[in-house]
């Protein structure tokens, strides 16, 4: 799997029921990629669908940094950030710093469900 890219999947709390969702329904796609997520998202991940998930800190924590740096390596294929735009969020700015790498790197990055459904339907 060394040389296969991660999806990584990240879900605001107001979020992470729809995410929850969604890994369930996509349950047979999302199963042989190689998975990636901040603690919380991955954690409800794994236990809606018990998929193998890398999980690294929690958003708050420097997840979300630390899924930037994976972007910033060329280790992630596609991002599904599910961003709760309604609430305000004290790590911000790593927010921004996770989706400006996705730019920079032409990373796909869906920020809400419909696009997500579109990602996933097109991941390459
Ligand atoms: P979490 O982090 O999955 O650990 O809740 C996500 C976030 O809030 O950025």
């Amino acid at each position: 799997m060394s040389d296969e890219k991660y999806v990584a999947l990240i879900a605001h709390d107001g979020r992470k029921d729809v995410m929850a969702d969604f890994v369930r329904r996509h349950k047979k796609r999302l199963d042989g990629l190689p998975l990636v997520a901040t603690a919380t998202t991955g954690g409800i991940i794994e236990a809606e669908t018990g998929l193998d998930v890398k999980r690294v800190l929690s958003g708050p924590r420097g997840g979300d940094l630390q899924i930037g740096a994976m972007i910033a390596e060329g280790k992630v294929r596609a991002v599904v950030f599910l961003r709760d735009p309604l609430t305000a969020h004290p790590h911000e700015p790593d927010i921004n710093a996770l989706m400006k790498v996705c730019d920079i790197h032409n990373v796909p990055l869906a920020t809400n469900i419909a696009t997500a459904e579109m990602l996933l339907d097109n991941l390459k």
